[in-house]
């Protein structure tokens, strides 16, 4: 690896750039797909990768990674899939709009590019949707060997404690900063290496809450740590009656510095280097509350089967499947729900829906990342056949395992538990389709009561009565 300029001409506290030592070898499987030798597909591959690991972790990501990759090797064989199918495989990934932009993106790629992905970070934001800084960084130092470097969490957490960045770290002046320093720290000669191990060192030693400091490979360039050791010496110092100034929060010695804690949130000796980085407060998530309906009938075999219903194909969770739900009005009492979910109900079924009918099966709390959303969950079950009225959204029945396999949010699934849940409990243990021991099994007349049938016996052609 190539070294940058050394810490000491770093400049002032906050600035400048630092050196860096060789940082351990990533992990991730975005390696494996640099691997490949054609470099859109490698492109392609380390894409994929880093979309799905946004705000996932890589245990979750892994298995989704190998069958995306089974299913669409190429660009080209994802452009030609449906948005259901890519649903379908990202159920569960949460984010859905991002496979769904991968995708869109893919079709432009083959479309208005013939097939070649762009070669630089730049291009790479500039053309593709769905493609930030952070992507296009990591796909073009990554697969293209770019010398660029790249901004995300974990990046963060190292480098503001590197440097003793105080200031809020998503702020425009911090975020700029931070970006610079990335690009002049990317060693030049294995930018995608680098990248990924800086990431990697976030994630596994400079973690959020209690960093291994003490293993890190450049704690000897880390103003933090510097600063927690220095205050451990004066401690000491102190502890034997000989007293030296306390150190202040070092800071740039710029007044109003953008990247500096804020004089209302200094440094707090009992954080140690958690003092970095600093987040503005967090947006309170929007709290929403929505009616959905397990409704269902017995199949063929007698078998349950439920009705889902797609959404719209845009905004949250577009085009995956659901139970019937609704928006409910806040402080709506269970009487007044039923009715409105009666109503939405009969809508879809083209008949009239008793809302007393309507069982309360109880509530499933899911979190987005801005909505608090509390699904109120009731279930009806029904006798007859329902035609559904092709007009509206597209709807379908479904048995349990086709439930699963459907592009259906985690929400979802959640839901249709609380109904199963709900339904072994009216069953009660000993109730229900297990048999009772000494029951006769049908055409098994020649055999005693209780006493199970050999094989032979039991695969034995049945006689005629
Ligand atoms: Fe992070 Fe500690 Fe390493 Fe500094 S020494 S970079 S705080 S792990």
């Amino acid at each position: 690896m190539q070294a940058g300029p050394p810490l000491e001409e770093a400049g002032p506290l906050c600035g400048g750039v630092l050196w860096h030592p060789v940082l351990p070898q990533s992990i991730f499987f975005p390696s494996q797909a640099a691997a490949e030798l054609d470099a859109d597909r490698r492109a392609y591959a380390v894409w994929v990768s880093e979309i799905m690991l946004q705000q996932t972790q890589v245990a979750t990501v892994i298995d989704y990674y190998n069958r995306w990759m089974q299913k669409w090797p190429t660009l080209q064989a994802l452009a030609q899939a449906s948005l259901e199918e890519v649903n379908e495989l990202w159920a569960g990934l949460g984010y859905y709009s991002r496979g769904k932009r991968l995708q869109e993106a893919a079709k432009k790629v083959v479309s208005e590019l013939a097939g070649q992905m762009p070669r630089t970070a730049e291009d790479l934001q500039k053309l593709l949707p769905g493609v930030g800084r952070y992507t296009a960084g990591a796909i073009a130092s990554i697969s293209y060997g770019q010398a660029t470097g790249v901004v995300d969490g974990n990046v963060i957490r190292v480098l503001c404690r590197l440097r003793c960045i105080g200031a809020d770290s998503s702020s425009p002046a911090v975020i700029d900063r931070l970006w610079d320093m990335a690009n002049a720290l990317v060693d030049r000669s294995r930018p995608g290496d680098f990248n990924q191990a800086l990431m990697e060192l976030g994630a596994t030693v400079c973690v959020p809450k209690a960093p291994l400091c003490g293993e890190c490979p450049v704690k000897q360039h880390c103003r933090a740590r510097h600063r927690v050791e220095k205050e451990l010496a004066f401690a000491s110092q102190k502890l034997f009656g000989k007293p030296t100034p306390v150190p202040d929060v070092e800071d740039c010695g710029v007044g109003d510095c953008p990247l500096c804690p804020p004089a209302t949130e200094p440094w707090d000796s009992s954080l140690g280097v958690t003092n970095f980085p600093r987040k503005a407060a967090k947006k309170q998530p929007r709290v929403e509350r929505t009616a959905t309906c397990v409704l269902e009938r017995r199949g063929c075999h007698g078998a349950p089967e439920y009705l889902i219903v797609q959404r719209p194909s845009s905004g949250l969770l577009a085009g995956l499947w659901e139970f019937p739900s609704l928006p409910l009005a806040q402080g709506l009492q269970e009487e007044k729900q039923k009715e409105v979910l009666a109503d939405h109900l009969q809508a879809w079924m083209g008949q009239p829906v008793v809302a007393g009918d309507l069982r309360l099966i109880g509530e499933v709390v899911h979190i987005f990342s801005h909505i608090h959303q509390t699904y109120v969950v009731y279930s009806l079950h029904l006798d007859g056949d329902v035609t559904l009225d092709p007009a509206l959204s597209p709807s379908r029945w479904v048995t349990e395992d086709e439930f699963h396999t459907s592009a259906v949010s985690t929400a979802m699934k959640k839901v249709l538990k609380a109904r199963e849940k709900q339904h072994g409990e009216e069953i009660g243990p000993g109730k229900g389709s297990k048999r009772k021991r000494g029951t006769k099994l049908q055409g098994a007349s020649t055999t005693r009561p209780g006493t199970q049938l050999s094989l032979r016996a039991f695969l034995r052609a049945p006689t005629s009565p």
